[in-house]
C-alpha cells in the first residue's frame, strides 16, 4: 500500500508509463532533464535569473555535479526582490505567502503560488496521507483552514480525493479543546506540528483516555523531536509519522512511508542537494550538510538552488519499502540553532530532546537573557525534574560549574503552549540584558 501509493504519485508527476517504477538513477536523470529545462525557463523570464545564469551553458549540464556548480539563491535574495523571481505574469498568481523573518534586509520573504503549485502540493499530501489513513476517517488538523490555498484547505482537499475528511481545528490554543473536538468529530488522526500534538498526548494520559482511538499522527511544520515521536507512539498507541516541509517550496517536501527508514522526498517537485557550507560543494550521501533545494517543476517562481539554513543529510540506503524516492533523515535542524554561552553551545534540539521526554511535560519556551537560560515548562512535571534534565545536558553542567550559566525554571499545569501562534520554535535571546 505504502509503495503504491507513493510510487504512484511519483509515475504521475514523472509522466512515467511503464509497468515497473522508475529506478533511482532514471529519477536523477529526468531531475536533471526538468531542471535544465528550468534553467533556461527561468533565465528567459524573470529578472532575477537573466542577472545570475546569463553565462551559463544549459546544454553543458550533465551530471549533478555540473547542476551544483550553478550560483546559489539565498533568503536575502528573497527578501529584496520577489518579484523579480516571477516568470508569469502576476494574473497566474493564485496566492502570495508572507513570511515574517529575521533576515539581513528587514523585509519579509514573499512566495508567489500558482494554480498548478497548489494543485501539486494537494496531490502530494493525497498521496502521502493515503499511508496514514483510510476512507471514511476524519483527520483532526491543527492549523489554519480558514484560508484558500491555506495548508489546511489544501489538506481537505487532498484528503476527500480517496473519501477520507479532514476536521480543521486551527492553530491549537488549549489542548483540552483540540482533544474535545477529536472526540466529537470521531476523527482517527492528527495532523499538527510536535509541540501541539505532544500537548495532546499529554492531555490524552491525564484523562485516561484509550489506545485505540488514534490510528496515527502525522508531526510536521517544525522540527520533529524524537521524544515527541516515542510520547506520541506510547501514549496513543499508534504510529508518529514524520514529515518536512518548507513553504517557499509549497510545503509538502518529504513524509515517512510506513516501514518508515527515512523521510521520502518529494523528488518529482523538489530537487535537494546537501553542500558543505563553508566550500559549496555537494557531500556525499549519509553527510551532513546545508540543504540547498530546486523546484524542478514549478513555472511561476521556481527556485533554482535555494540556501534554506537547514541542516540535513541524505541517507545512504534504500527505503525498505522499494519506493526510488531518496530518504531524508528525519534530524532537519536550523544551522544558526543555539547560543554560545562560553561553555559551549545551547542548542534547542537538544533541549528538545531532554525536556520532551520528561513524563507530564506538554510544551515548553526557553530565553537565553544575562548569562540566565529561562526555561517555561506548560504540564505536570516539578521544577526540580526539569532542572535535573537541563544539568544533564553537558553544556549546561559545564556552564554552571564554570559560573557563566545559571539556570531558572518556572512551571504552570496547563494545557495551552508556551510559544503562541504556529511559529518555528526557537530559542529567545535578549542580549540587552
Ligand atoms: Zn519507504
Amino acid at each position: 500500500m505504502a509503495r503504491r501509493a507513493l510510487d504512484r504519485w511519483l509515475a504521475g508527476r514523472m509522466g512515467w508509463t511503464a509497468d515497473t517504477p522508475p529506478s533511482p538513477g532514471q529519477v536523477r536523470e529526468w531531475q536533471l532533464d526538468r531542471l535544465r529545462a528550468l534553467v533556461a525557463h527561468a533565465r528567459e523570464n524573470s529578472p532575477f535569473y537573466a542577472r545570475t545564469l546569463s553565462g551559463v551553458d544549459v546544454a553543458s549540464i550533465r551530471t549533478a555535479e555540473d547542476f551544483s556548480r550553478l550560483p546559489t539563491v539565498s533568503a536575502d535574495d528573497l527578501r529584496r526582490e520577489p518579484e523579480q523571481f516571477l516568470c508569469v505574469s502576476q494574473d497566474e498568481i493564485e496566492r502570495v505567502v508572507t513570511l515574517q523573518s529575521s533576515g539581513t534586509t528587514g523585509h519579509p520573504k514573499r512566495i508567489f503560488h500558482t494554480a498548478d503549485d497548489m494543485e501539486a502540493t494537494a496531490d502530494f499530501f493525497d498521496w502521502g496521507m493515503r499511508n496514514m489513513v483510510g476512507p471514511g476517517q476524519a483527520v483532526l488538523v491543527l492549523m489554519p483552514g480558514d484560508r484558500p490555498g491555506g495548508v489546511g484547505r489544501l489538506l481537505d482537499d487532498a484528503l476527500g480525493r480517496f473519501g477520507a475528511r479532514a476536521a480543521c481545528h486551527g492553530v491549537m490554543e488549549d489542548a483540552r479543546a483540540a482533544v474535545d473536538q477529536f472526540l466529537v468529530e470521531d476523527a482517527s488522526c492528527i495532523v499538527g506540528p510536535p509541540a501541539h500534538v505532544n500537548l495532546m498526548a499529554c492531555e490524552w494520559e491525564r484523562r485516561r483516555l484509550p489506545r485505540d482511538m488514534v490510528r496515527s499522527v502525522l508531526l510536521c511544520w517544525d522540527a520533529v523531536p524524537d521524544a515527541v515521536a516515542a510520547n506520541a507512539e506510547r501514549i496513543f498507541g499508534c504510529r508518529a509519522f514524520r514529515h518536512w516541509g518548507m513553504i517557499e517550496t509549497g510545503l509538502g517536501g518529504a513524509v515517512e512511508c510506513m516501514p518508515g527508514s527515512g523521510l521520502h522526498l518529494r523528488e518529482a517537485d523538489l530537487y535537494l542537494e546537501i553542500v558543505d557550507p563553508r566550500t559549496g560543494r555537494l557531500v556525499s550521501d549519509g553527510e551532513p550538510g546545508e540543504m540547498v533545494v530546486s523546484t524542478p517543476l514549478r513555472r511561476g517562481m521556481p527556485l533554482l538552488r535555494y540556501r534554506t539554513g537547514d541542516a540535513g543529510r541524505i541517507l545512504p540506503v534504500r527505503c525498505r519499502c522499494g519506493s526510488p524516492l531518496r530518504l531524508l533523515d528525519p534530524h532537519v535542524r536550523r544551522m544558526a540553532d543555539g547560543v554560545d554561552i562560553g561553555a559551549g553551545r545551547i542548542r534547542l534540539e537538544d533541549l528538545n530532546e531532554v525536556l520532551y521526554a520528561l513524563p507530564g511535560l506538554g510544551d515548553f519556551a526557553a530565553r537565553v537573557a544575562g548569562g540566565t537560560l529561562y526555561v517555561f515548562a506548560r504540564g505536570r512535571v516539578g521544577r526540580e525534574r526539569i532542572e535535573t534534565a537541563l544539568m544533564s545536558l553537558p553544556v549546561v553542567g559545564q556552564g554552571l560549574a564554570d559560573g557563566v550559566l545559571r539556570i531558572a525554571v518556572e512551571t504552570s499545569n496547563d494545557a495551552v503552549p508556551a510559544v503562541p501562534g504556529l511559529g518555528k520554535r526557537r530559542i529567545e535571546i535578549d542580549r540587552e540584558l
